[in-house]
């Protein structure tokens, strides 16, 4: 199966998966396994590429449960009637029904419960930060405390997506009659796909408009192959496809045409744009040679494919020491492509600690394992370059945690007089991004706030008639998820204002 390595459980799981299924028959439909017994079963680690070899190649690094291992990790849940974990989810899952699905071996019933509210789950059950969302919530994790180990919600709901699909078990959602009204979906990430699905499943005539010559957004230009294959995202496009979408690559909505034109032919926009636009540091010599945005390196590297020295040409910076400025996943990702682009050090600048920093605990600990190097509390003051505008290093800043700021995390205080120089002859800044404000510059009376963002009201209608919006163009970089919630509300919002 494809990304898929099927796992053996150890002996001594064997025999606990063995013991447990023979209880639940003898027991009837009703499990009689105990809480206590649950919490007995050892949690399902997920089998990974060794570290030192995954820093040569872009494969997946994650290798997925396999049956056993699936069904033996689902029979951790305990089925929480109050379904906690539930609460925790952006877009409200039905975890525990669809676990008790997997404990049962029903691993197609289990992924279709799981898509009655996320279309993307092999997507989701590798991108989300199931940490700080419904793992964070679950009751055996609480009991756990010490280990921490909350049911594997996003693993298992990994398996069951990638079994659906090695499994050719995928099925195209059922579209009502044709409405004969026409919906144009402007940008093509998770925001936009959920949008276009559920708009087409009601029948109406979808178009999605897209500025790169692939769709998919961040999922294919910005998350690495590593830790999100490609051919996922193209799966799911591809599901679109095959529910009569159009879709319209090298579009650049608001320069090829602009909304308002768009509007002249279609019933109704739904604009996902993202947030593509890089924030930088502001600090002096930055536009020196070697300093780029983590989006141009990942964009290079991803949607343009330069780790594939054999088939493509994209030139790429050769680099050394390379030092990538942030903390969340963006950062993450940048490292870990730094280190597999063949850079012999690669460092992260981090002004806070470990404990604050906003990317997936399990990418930290991957780039740890991979030997990236953490610099926690530093910052650059400034880049220093070479008479030829190279950069070769920066002055950084030694930084404290003091009281909390708004975000709810200690503020990072510089240290007076600490700074000191750090060599390296690449720099990759990862700050966030921004929208790009191209879409309301161009668009009259489309509100945005200073930031960029598109003012929606609750149901992400926008200051305009028939114009709707979400996603990272609304909320600010945001998630996956986040986005396609705000994709799911959108569509139902348009589809009630077309049946009218
Ligand atoms: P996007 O995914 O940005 O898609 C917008 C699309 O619109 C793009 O394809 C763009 O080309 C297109 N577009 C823009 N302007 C126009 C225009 N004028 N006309 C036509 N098309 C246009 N989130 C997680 O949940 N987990 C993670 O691990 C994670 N890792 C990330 C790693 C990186 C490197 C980055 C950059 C982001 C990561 N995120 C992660 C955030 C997540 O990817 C985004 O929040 C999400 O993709 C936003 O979805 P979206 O549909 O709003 O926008
Ligand atoms: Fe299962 Fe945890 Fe959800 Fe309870 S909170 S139903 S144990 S996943």
């Amino acid at each position: 199966m494809e990304n898929q390595t099927a796992v053996e459980l150890n002996d001594e799981a064997k025999v606990l998966l063995q013991v447990i299924l023979e209880k639940k028959v003898s027991a009837g439909k009703e499990h009689k396994i105990s809480a206590k017994e649950r919490s007995a079963i050892p949690a399902q680690e997920m089998p990974a590429q060794d570290p030192a070899a995954r820093g040569k190649n872009v494969s997946e690094v994650a290798l997925g449960y396999g049956e056993d291992q699936a069904r033996l990790e689902a029979e951790r849940c305990l089925g929480c009637k109050n379904e906690p974990c539930v609460n925790g989810c952006p877009v409200a899952v039905p975890i525990p029904r669809f676990i008790a699905e997997i404990q049962e071996g029903n691993f197609k019933a289990a992924v279709d419960i799981i898509k009655e509210t996320n279309l993307l789950p092999a997507v989701c059950g590798r991108v989300c930060p199931q940490e700080k969302q419904c793992q964070a919530e679950c009751t055996l994790g609480k009991m756990l405390k010490d280990t921490g180990k909350a049911v594997a919600i996003g693993r298992l709901e990994r398996f069951v997506a990638d079994w659906e699909r090695g499994n050719n078990k995928v099925t195209v959602p059922a579209i009502k009659n044709a409405t004969g009204k026409k919906v144009a979906i402007i940008g093509s990430g998770p925001a936009g796909l959920t949008a276009a699905a559920d708009c087409a499943r009601e029948g109406h005539a979808v178009t999605i408009f897209e500025a790169f010559h692939k769709p998919g957004g961040v999922m294919v230009y910005g998350i690495p192959e590593f830790r999100l294959p490609k051919s996922i995202v193209q799966a799911e496009v591809q599901n679109l496809v095959k529910m009569g979408v159009l879709i319209e690559t090298n579009f650049l909505a608001g320069r090829t045409r602009t909304v308002s034109e768009i509007l002249e032919d279609y019933n109704a926009v739904f604009i996902g744009a993202g947030a593509g636009l890089p924030k930088f540091l502001g600090c002096p010599g930055e536009n020196l040679v070697g300093v780029m945005s983590a989006n141009e390196y990942l964009t290079r590297a991803n949607l343009m494919k330069a780790y594939n020295t054999e088939k493509a040409d994209t030139p790429m910076y050769k680099s050394e020491v390379t030092v990538v400025i942030g903390g969340g996943n963006v950062a993450m990702d940048a490292a870990r492509m730094a280190l597999r682009l063949g850079s012999r050090e690669v460092h992260v600048i981090y002004r806070r600690t470990r404990e604050e920093m906003p990317a997936r605990a399990e990418e930290i600990e991957h780039a740890i394992e991979e030997g990236i190097v953490f610099n926690f509390l530093r910052n650059p003051e400034c880049f220093i370059g070479d008479e030829e505008g190279r950069v070769t290093g920066m002055e950084l800043l030694k930084y404290e945690l003091g009281e909390k700021d708004n975000s709810g995390r200690p503020r990072p205080v510089a240290v007076k007089n600490s700074s000191y120089v750090f060599n390296c002859d690449t720099v990759i800044v990862a700050l966030g991004n921004e929208p790009n404000p191209l879409l309301s510059r161009t668009t009259e009376n489309l509100n945005a706030d200073k930031k960029g963002k598109i003012i929606v009201d609750e149901t992400q209608k926008t200051s305009l008639d028939k114009v709707y919006a979400g996603g990272d163009i609304v909320l600010g970089a945001a998630t996956v998820i986040l986005a396609m919630g705000e994709g799911r509300k959108a569509a139902e919002a348009i589809n009630k204002s077309l049946a009218l």
